[in-house]
């Protein structure tokens, strides 16, 4: 992939994040930009064009006519570091993940509402990461206390940016159906996200502000203490379990999880709103976990 000599606009930007998403929800985590050498660089400006450009994207390659630049300065051009510093937040370096935080001990279910207050207390009008400059609303979690099925999902969209609520929007309507289908209501689980507040142009989480984040996510975890967890796409389980991999290496088995847990995984509503084929795969996870809890689906009318 080559990268244009100016920094691409806002619209270009929110197209490439969503690109990105994609591929990371098919378990594709991580992408290289390769280094071109100059020299395939000169001979593909000097071979006819006789096929669809797709490999090679030249929005401002120079006309014909027009001294073409030299070799030697090709390597500057990908060497985006000194050009394009904002870019770079775009694919942040792998670092070590940060160990969970160690498991709080269980409380009697008539003592989890006021403990996830006292959560919510803790959080307040956060500012310990730079996602809070463009929140409306902390997205805390919604649900059951003490339910025994739990979903965690990536960080609040638009819609839940403005009701302060998780799932919300159309992918939350999807997931309220994969719920009602599992033979529950929503009321009876608890849903929460790796990060509170919404990621701008709702782009993936920074692994800084995950990190930052995530550890109210845990104390979440130990005061419900759920039977099941059900992690939706690739972020909500990489922050769950610290482990990176595509997520074909989760889906299709239980995972043990903190405080005995059974951690299963599987595609993120909204993807599975941009693929709808892969909904068949999701309602296959969400039958391990049915299984896990003892539920049979209701009967169809
Ligand atoms: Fe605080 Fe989490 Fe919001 Fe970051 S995402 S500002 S850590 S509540």
């Amino acid at each position: 992939m080559t990268f244009p000599p100016n920094p691409p606009d806002q619209t270009t930007r929110e197209a490439l994040h969503a690109r990105l998403r994609f591929y990371r929800e098919l378990g594709i985590g991580e992408l290289y930009r390769r280094e071109v050498d100059p020299a395939l660089w000169v001979q593909a400006d000097t071979q006819p064009d006789t096929q669809p450009d797709t490999a090679v994207v030249e929005p401002s390659r120079p006309a014909a006519s027009a001294p073409r630049p030299e070799p030697a300065a090709a390597p500057a051009l990908f060497s985006t570091p000194d050009l394009y510093p904002s870019q770079e937040t775009d694919i942040a370096p792998r670092k070590p993940f940060p160990a969970a935080p160690p498991q709080a001990a269980p409380l009697p279910p008539e003592q989890h509402f006021a403990a996830l207050k006292l959560i919510r207390e803790e959080i307040g009008d956060c500012t310990r990461c730079t996602l809070h400059k463009g929140r409306n609303k902390i997205v805390f979690g919604d649900g059951d206390p003490n339910a025994k099925l739990m979903f965690v999902g990536e960080g609040p969209g638009a819609d839940e940016d403005a009701q302060g609520l998780p799932f919300v929007g159309r992918g939350g309507q999807l997931l309220n159906n994969m719920i009602q289908a599992m033979g529950l209501k929503r009321e009876e689980v608890y849903i929460a996200n790796v990060v509170k507040c919404r990621p701008p142009s709702n782009r993936t989480p920074e692994p800084d502000e995950a990190h930052t984040c995530s550890p109210f996510l845990f104390k979440q975890i130990d005061v419900v203490r759920p039977k099941v967890i059900v992690a939706l796409g690739q972020t909500a389980v990489t922050y769950l379990t610290g482990e990176k991999r595509p997520l074909s290496g989760w889906r299709g088995v239980t995972h043990p999880f903190r405080g005995g847990a059974k951690l299963i995984v599987t595609y993120h509503p909204a993807f599975l709103l941009r693929d709808p084929n892969q909904k068949k795969h999701a309602w296959a996870d969400l039958q391990i976990a049915m299984r896990e809890l003892g539920l049979t689906p209701p009967a169809r009318k």
